[in-house]
Parts: C-alpha cells; sequence; structure tokens
C-alpha cells in the first residue's frame, strides 16, 4: 500500500479467458492499488450476439465471477460495473440488419437486466453512454434513448452510471438529462475524461497532464486506466499498475488534497462506497 491509502482504478476490464485477468489484479496490488471497479467487456468482445435482453446475462454473470476473484487479490475491495457498450449500436445496425429503434430497444433490455444485478446488490453502478464517433442522427437519438433508460433504472436504484461518450468538456446537457429522470449529477461518470468536465463527474485517465489539471482544479474527479485486457490491442490504454504509480506522483508533486479526492470523497459521493473502512490494514 501507499502509505496506508486507498487506491482505487475506476474502470478497466478483466479477462482471464483470453489475457491476463487476475495477474493484471496481483500487478495492480503489488505496486499499491486497493480498490477496483470492474467493467464487463462490450459483449460481442465475448462472442455474445445478443439478440433479447436475457442474452446480456453470461457476460454480467462472467463479469461478476470475475470481480469475486480480484477482490480476493486486494487489500481493499473490488465491484462490478454492468451495462450496454454504447458501440453495440453500430454492430446492430451496420452488420446485423437492426433498425436503429430495434438496437435502442435490444440495448435498454441489456441496462435493464444489467440493472437487476445492481438491484440483488452484485453489481455496484450501470454502464451506458453513446457512440464516441460521427454516427447518424437516428442511431444518434436512439443511443441518447439508450442512455437516458440507464438514467431512469440509476434513479430507482439511487446508482450511478458511468458513460462511453464523445471526447467534451462540456456534458451539462446530458447531467440534465439525468436530473430529469431522477438522477443528481454527481451519480453520473463520464469514463475516459480529460482533467476537465462540466456537468458529470470526470474520471480522469490517468496520464500526468490530465491528472495534473484535475488536481489543480479542485473539483471531484475519479482516476482510472480503461485497461482492456486484449492481447490484440497490447499498448491501447493504459497497463494496470499506472493509476498506483499516478497516485506516487501526485504524492510527491504536493496534490495529496486531489488524491484523497479522488480514493476516498469521490467515491464515497459518487458510488456511496467507503474505500477507508473496506481498506484492511495491518
Ligand atoms: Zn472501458
Amino acid at each position: 500500500m501507499i502509505d496506508d491509502r486507498p487506491v482505487m482504478d475506476d474502470h478497466l476490464h478483466l479477462d482471464p479467458d483470453a489475457h491476463r485477468g487476475i495477474d493484471a489484479v496481483r500487478d495492480f496490488a503489488r505496486v499499491g492499488g486497493t480498490h477496483l471497479l470492474v467493467v464487463n467487456k462490450p459483449s460481442w468482445h465475448l462472442g455474445v450476439e445478443a439478440e433479447t435482453g436475457a442474452d446480456f446475462r453470461p457476460v454480467f454473470e462472467r463479469t461478476i465471477e470475475i470481480v469475486d476473484e480480484a477482490a480476493s487479490e486486494l487489500e481493499g475491495n473490488a465491484w462490478p460495473v454492468l451495462g450496454v457498450h454504447p458501440g453495440l449500436i453500430t454492430r446492430l445496425v451496420d452488420d446485423r440488419g437492426f433498425d436503429p429503434e430495434e438496437a435502442r430497444d435490444l440495448m435498454q433490455a441489456g441496462i435493464d437486466v444489467a440493472a437487476e444485478y445492481v438491484d440483488s446488490g452484485e453489481a455496484l453502478a450501470l454502464k451506458s453512454g453513446r457512440p464516441h464517433y460521427e454516427v447518424d442522427d437516428d442511431v444518434w437519438a436512439a443511443s441518447n434513448a439508450v442512455m437516458r433508460r440507464a438514467f431512469e433504472r440509476g434513479a430507482e436504484l439511487d446508482c450511478a452510471v458511468q458513460l462511453h461518450a464523445e471526447a467534451s468538456e462540456d456534458m451539462t446537457e446530458v447531467a440534465d438529462w439525468a436530473t430529469d429522470a431522477g438522477l443528481p449529477s454527481h451519480r453520473v461518470v463520464k469514463h475516459y475524461a480529460s482533467g476537465r468536465l462540466e456537468g458529470p463527474i470526470p474520471s480522469v485517465m490517468a496520464d500526468k497532464d490530465r491528472l495534473q489539471t484535475a488536481a489543480e482544479r479542485g473539483e471531484p474527479f475519479l482516476m482510472e486506466t480503461d485497461y482492456i485486457d486484449d492481447p490484440d490491442r497490447p499498448g491501447a490504454v493504459l497497463g494496470p499498475k499506472t493509476v498506483p504509480r499516478r497516485v506516487r506522483w501526485l504524492l510527491e508533486n504536493g496534490f495529496e488534497e486531489a488524491v484523497r479526492m479522488a480514493h476516498v470523497e469521490t467515491p464515497k459521493q459518487v458510488y456511496s462506497i467507503d474505500t477507508e473502512a473496506t481498506l484492511e490494514r495491518d
């Protein structure tokens, strides 16, 4: 551990069936990582071509199993974040002959199933969003409708919703949609964020420039790697040791308050988790 501190990666993937899996968790723990939010991989990466909401279950259940195993390697804890990757809509419409409304219905059904796992306490939060690339207006509208369904479920369950979305530093409109649905904007997290963001809480990619911006800004933020645990894309994202290493770097540079913000205060505010109480200190 790093001075008995909780150190949390807010968004990564683990795929023991294809790549490093629990070894990546051990790497994270060895350099001081203590808490993980593990997001299910996109369903089609696991060979699942969903036709109904229930078809997402194996993806969610595998993620829950992996998280149990991950938690046993950590001095803190790990939690699953479950949902439907927004890129699925392109796959459905372009490759599988769905029209945007059919794709919307299937993806909303997947969100509803993910919400069942939150309701039963097996998952911590939901994952949704919209494509980060240019799409047709009807696909965009369908994607926004899926995201709004996730906000409705999040509001009912009082749980956070992580978003995968376009690069932006102002998503107040989206945060307003959440608020309209009854989900406070502090329960909405934009994953893969830069160091500043209006609207949702930024889950900041753990590179030094972005972190310095977030730390100096002084607003709530989280830290993540988006590690994808994919042997075919080794350099696509940051490795599992990155968040603990960047915590050390922040502390060496006097950003003590920011480290507490990202690993204690913001996790409490967003997810209602207590990263300090869940830490086994010897
Ligand atoms: Zn991801």
